[in-house]
């Protein structure tokens, strides 16, 4: 079967996941001034499974497109996923409006009619607001079947094969294109891009679009009344024998 599948991969500027997010002086979000920003760690699952899978069933994949919604610099986002291997990218540009994952999933669906894609592979969770709604809102609104936190899939022509992280265990489904993919740590190890890939990126396809230009009104639904850091770890207690540990727990009523 030969150029079979139009995979979309949306991918999502965040803060860098190594970094510790401060909250904002109003305690409404997380402090972004001077962060350094990276693409969701979900996401680059995302484009390192879509890359193995054009990799592993030559001429299988037609095109690998990548989407983000998000500000102007969301377009290095996407240079990163041309530069590993991403054919195609648009960025719906929404300056620094907060987009609810409804309204992302509503712009990805009308991306997915556009470039006609047949596979959605996506994180499962953007680690900023830890939604996890996105893959399964535009599973609803495209009535396509979903298999969400994959840690493995097999794509046989049209049939692909995921298994999924559950609770405990793991959970093997398996659906006939179209399909929504939803990633998990597991899945895979995304590479790091080198510098030359990143400079021949600079000439792949990245397409600019405003959210009206795909017919989209982005509406605002939800209001963040307040955002609280966890309660601080208390600091422990360092002791030189088991006894001493023993008299410890005792003292503390553990044991
Ligand atoms: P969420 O439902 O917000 O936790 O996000 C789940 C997934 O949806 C992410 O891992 C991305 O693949 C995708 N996604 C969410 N927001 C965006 C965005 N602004 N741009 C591109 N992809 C997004």
């Amino acid at each position: 079967m030969s150029g079979k599948l139009r995979v979309l991969v949306p991918v999502k500027r965040v803060i860098d996941a190594a970094l510790k997010p401060r909250i904002n002086k109003t305690n409404t979000g997380v402090e972004t001034k001077g962060i350094k920003f990276s693409m969701n760690p979900f996401d680059d699952i995302a484009v390192e499974e879509a890359i193995k899978i054009k990799a592993n069933h030559k001429g299988l994949i037609e095109n690998i497109h990548a989407v983000s919604i998000g500000p102007s610099k969301s377009q290095e986002v996407l240079r990163t996923a041309l530069a590993k291997g991403v054919d195609t990218s648009t960025l719906v540009d929404v300056g620094d409006q907060e987009v609810e994952p409804l309204q992302v999933s509503k712009i990805l669906k009308k991306l997915v009619e556009r470039e006609k894609s047949n596979l959605v592979i996506m994180g499962k969770q953007a680690i900023d607001d830890d939604s996890n709604q996105t893959g399964q809102m535009l599973a609803g609104l495209l009535n396509w079947p979903q298999a969400t936190n994959a840690s493995k899939v097999e794509v046989n022509g049209d049939v692909v094969t995921v298994t999924r992280e559950v609770d405990g265990g793991s959970e093997t489904i398996r659906a006939k294109l179209p399909l929504i993919i939803t990633t998990d740590l597991r899945l895979n190890e995304p590479k790091f891009v080198t510098l030359p890939k990143m400079m021949k990126a600079k000439k792949k396809p990245l397409e600019v679009l405003k959210a009206e230009d795909i017919g989209i009104t982005i509406e605002t639904r939800l209001e963040v009344l307040s955002v609280e850091e966890p309660p601080a770890r208390q600091s422990g207690v360092k002791v030189n024998s088991v006894d001493e540990l023993v008299d410890k727990l005792k003292e503390l009523k553990a044991i």
